[in-house]
């Protein structure tokens, strides 16, 4: 009886958040999945998801009651553990199966280059890894798992996916232009789930992307080789170290550039970027007269349309 109480509250707060009446509801094999009035639609656990999706993980984790770490799964905000996660006391090292032999579980989000790496930068800590892409390009999820987040994020991630992975990660894919995926919707790696952008905190259209273990930030190249695009290893070690938040924290960052500095590809780690403050009277005609470029390439790297009206003091990208 709670159980069903529970159930029609929380279909019932998901109807007030959209503010529509359910029209239909059908179910497919990626879940229950309802259509409101107004056309959108979201997929819905029927079950009593707990968020666990990796078992063995979480009964290793949680048998130790020192650590006492939770994950529960929310569709609403980022981090589902109120930030209580301490992971600088982990005593043990544990193993996490990020991949198979093959790779075949997984894929590489975007295939472009990064332009920004997992590290301190004007003295905070940037808790993933930029891609360069165009606004329009195609992201797709990592790992195989569940959508936990579909949504607009109003605190700088812009359009945000979060997918909860069944290795034990989370996986972020933030500043998107689209969703493809909805919350509650089962992924398998290389899904198509964004359209990449430049919503939110962001200057210039790139694909800002976190891994996450209970809710902490580790350095996405502790996992995956960009360059290659694979994962680094079938197994990942979790550590302490591994974590900002650690008493003894990784120098994973300096030691993945110096990797990437050495190669003899020649590729450049850091592709020219060029940005254009709007100041009055500037139009995009003369913004693209000045940079040398075009209103149409500006317009493509910003996700602006030529007859939108542009705000002054912007940063438009122009390169
Ligand atoms: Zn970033």
């Amino acid at each position: 009886m709670i159980r069903a109480i529970f159930l029609l509250l929380f279909v019932g707060s998901t109807v007030s958040i959209q503010g529509q009446s359910i029209i239909d509801t059908v179910y497919t094999l990626k879940g229950r999945m309802i259509i409101y009035a107004n056309k959108t639609w979201e997929f819905v656990e029927v079950s009593e998801f707990d968020g666990i999706l990796n078992k063995s993980l979480d009964k290793l984790i949680s048998k130790d009651p020192t650590l006492n770490y939770k994950q529960s799964w929310d569709n609403n905000v980022c981090f589902t553990s109120e930030r209580k996660n301490d992971l600088g006391k982990l005593k043990d090292t544990l193993w996490l199966c990020v991949n198979d032999d093959e790779n075949k579980d997984f894929h590489i989000p975007f295939n472009g280059i990064v332009s920004s790496r997992y590290g301190l930068r004007k003295g905070r800590n940037h808790n993933g890894i930029d891609i360069a892409l165009n606004v329009g390009d195609t992201v797709k999820a990592a790992w195989s798992g569940k959508v936990r987040y579909a949504k607009f994020n109003e605190g700088g991630f812009g359009n945000l996916v979060i997918i909860r992975h069944y290795n034990g990660l989370e996986s972020f894919y933030a500043h998107l232009s689209k969703h493809l995926c909805v919350p509650n919707q089962d992924v398998v790696a290389g899904e198509p789930i964004g359209l990449g952008g430049n919503t939110g905190h962001s200057f210039g259209a790139h694909l800002h992307f976190e891994i996450r273990f209970y809710d902490e930030p580790m350095n996405p190249e502790a996992v995956i080789d960009f360059e290659k695009m694979l994962c680094k290893d079938q197994n990942l070690l979790i550590h302490k170290g591994l974590f900002k938040s650690s008493t003894t924290p990784t120098n994973y960052n300096e030691s993945a550039i110096t990797v990437k500095k050495t190669t003899t590809k020649a590729v450049p780690v850091r592709p020219v970027y060029k940005y254009h403050k709007v100041k009055p009277g500037d139009t995009l005609t003369s913004i693209a007269t000045k940079n040398h470029t075009t209103i149409s390439k500006i317009c493509q790297l910003n996700g602006i349309k030529q007859s939108s009206s542009i705000q002054i003091g912007r940063s438009l990208r122009v390169k």
